[in-house]
C-alpha cells in the first residue's frame, strides 16, 4: 500500500524537478492519445502539429461542456467494455442533453491515488475521518475517497449529507472523528446550532463541493479549535482538483501530476497573466479513457505559478469564485455570491441565503435560526456592497427544524435571463 504512495511522491519528485519539460511531455502524449482515438479531437485539433511548446498549447481550441453534450461518444478513446465507470450530469440548459464523463479503471485509479496522497495532510493512520457528502455511488466522489482513505490505512465513515442537525451531531459526539469531509455551508449551521455541545474536537476540516468564504472558516476555527482546508474540483476533473496548503486554507496547490491548468480571459479566451482573475480551463495529462483537453470549467480564479511558501513546486490556485453564473454584474461591476456569502454568513443568525434576480432587482431570502437579526447592520453591509445600482428586498425565514436549505453548490436564480 505504502508503495502507491511512494511512487507518488516519487513521479512527483521526478515530474517537478523539470515541471515545464513534464507537463509539455504529458501534454504532448495527451493530445495524440485523443487525436489518434476520440472522433472529437481528431477533428479538432486535426490542423494543429503534434509536437508543440505550451505557449502554443495555448492557442489550441477549448473544449467546452455543451460540445460533451452534443454527443459525448464522439470524446471516448476506449471500448466502451473497457469503462468502469459513466457518470451522467444534468445539463443546466435548455437543450435536455446531458453531460457524460467516461472513466477507465485506471483514471479512477489516479484518483484514489491522489485522494490517498492529499489526505496525508489531513489523517494518519488509525485515525477517524467522518464524509458528509451525498452520494455513495460505486466509482463517485465519496467511493473513490473511502479507497484512497483505506489504503492510507485511516478509517474512512460514510455520514453522507448533513440533513437533520441533531442526528449529525449524536453521531459526531459517538464517533469523535479526527477529521470531517463536508460542505461549508452544512457545517456552518452544525456550528450554529442549538445541539451543538459546548466543547468539541475536531482537528481537522477539509470543505468541499462549495466556495469557501472566510467568514465561515474564521467562525469554525475559532469555535472548534480545528484547521480547515479546502478542495476544489469537479466531476470533469476525475473530481479531484486542487486541496489547500496546510500553510493557508485558500491557496490550493493543484493536481498538477495529472492536471494542467491555464486562467484564461472569459470574452478572448486569451491566456491571462499570472494572478489575473479569469476563467479556470484544465488538460488532464494522464487519463485515457475519455481525455479533456482545455476544457472551460466556468469556474473563475486565479493562480500563482512561482513556488508556494510551503515548497510546493506546483501552482497554486486562490481567489476561486465558482460559476460565472453565481455573478452578475452592471456598469462593470461585478459581484460574487461568495462576496454576499461573506458579508451574510458574518451574522450569527443566519444559516442559509438564496439570491434570487429579477430584473434589476435581488430578491435575497434569508434562512435564520432563533437568534434575533440586527436587520440595519446587515442592510447598511449590503448597501456598500451592492451600491445604489441594485435594489433588492430581503425576506426572513425561520428554519423550524434547523436544517440548512440547499444541498450541494448553491447557485443563484435568476427569474430572466439578464447580465452584463
Ligand atoms: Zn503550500
Amino acid at each position: 500500500m505504502n508503495f502507491l504512495q511512494d511512487l507518488w511522491e516519487q513521479k512527483m519528485a521526478e515530474a517537478w524537478e523539470k515541471p515545464e519539460r513534464y507537463i509539455r511531455e504529458q501534454l504532448i502524449q495527451s493530445v495524440l492519445w485523443a487525436k489518434t482515438h476520440s472522433r472529437f479531437y481528431k477533428k479538432a485539433y486535426a490542423s494543429y502539429q503534434d509536437n508543440f511548446t505550451l505557449e502554443e498549447f495555448a492557442q489550441f481550441p477549448f473544449t467546452e461542456a455543451k460540445q460533451i453534450a452534443a454527443d459525448p461518444f464522439s470524446f471516448l478513446c476506449m471500448k466502451p467494455d473497457e469503462i468502469s465507470r459513466i457518470v451522467t450530469m444534468q445539463s443546466s440548459g435548455s437543450t435536455g442533453q446531458n453531460k457524460k464523463i467516461f472513466f477507465s479503471t485506471a483514471d479512477q485509479q489516479l484518483t484514489v491515488d491522489y485522494f490517498q496522497y492529499g489526505m496525508r495532510t489531513l489523517v494518519n493512520p488509525g485515525e477517524k475521518c467522518v464524509i458528509c457528502l451525498p452520494g455513495n455511488n460505486p466509482g463517485g466522489v465519496v467511493d473513490l475517497l473511502v479507497k484512497g482513505l483505506s489504503a492510507l490505512g485511516a478509517v474512512p465513515i460514510i455520514y453522507g449529507s448533513i440533513d437533520n442537525l441533531q442526528a449529525a451531531w449524536q453521531f459526531l459526539e459517538r464517533e469523535k472523528p479526527h477529521c470531517l469531509v463536508a460542505m461549508p455551508v452544512q457545517i456552518l449551521a452544525l456550528c450554529r446550532s442549538r445541539f451543538a455541545p459546548k466543547q468539541f474536537y475536531l482537528p481537522k476540516i477539509l470543505f468541499s463541493a462549495d466556495v469557501l468564504a472566510k467568514s465561515i472558516v474564521e467562525e469554525i476555527t475559532q469555535k472548534w479549535q480545528c484547521t480547515v482546508y479546502h478542495h476544489y474540483g469537479m466531476t470533469e476533473m476525475g473530481y479531484g482538483g486542487a486541496l489547500s496548503c496546510f500553510d493557508d486554507s485558500f491557496h490550493m496547490h493543484t493536481r498538477a501530476m495529472d492536471l494542467y491548468f491555464e486562467i484564461v480571459d472569459v470574452q478572448t479566451g486569451q491566456l491571462l497573466k499570472e494572478g489575473e482573475m479569469g476563467e479556470i480551463v484544465f488538460s488532464t495529462l494522464n487519463r485515457r479513457g475519455m481525455p479533456l483537453l482545455r476544457y472551460r470549467t466556468g469556474d473563475m480564479g486565479r493562480m500563482k505559478k512561482k513556488l508556494c511558501p510551503c515548497g510546493y513546486k506546483a501552482p497554486v490556485l486562490y481567489d476561486v469564485q465558482g460559476r460565472i453564473q453565481n455573478s452578475f454584474a452592471q456598469h462593470g461591476k461585478r459581484i460574487w455570491q461568495k462576496d454576499l456569502d461573506e458579508i451574510l454568513f458574518s451574522f450569527a443568525g443566519i444559516l442559509d441565503f438564496q439570491i434570487i434576480i429579477a430584473g434589476d432587482r435581488l430578491q435575497i431570502q434569508l434562512y435564520k435560526n432563533k437568534i434575533v437579526l440586527p436587520e440595519g447592520r446587515i442592510k447598511e453591509k449590503l448597501n456598500a456592497l451592492l451600491g445604489s445600482t441594485w435594489q433588492y428586498d430581503l425576506l426572513l425565514t425561520e428554519q423550524e427544524k434547523d436544517l440548512p436549505c440547499f444541498y450541494g453548490k448553491r447557485m443563484i436564480k435568476w427569474e430572466k435571463a439578464m447580465d452584463g
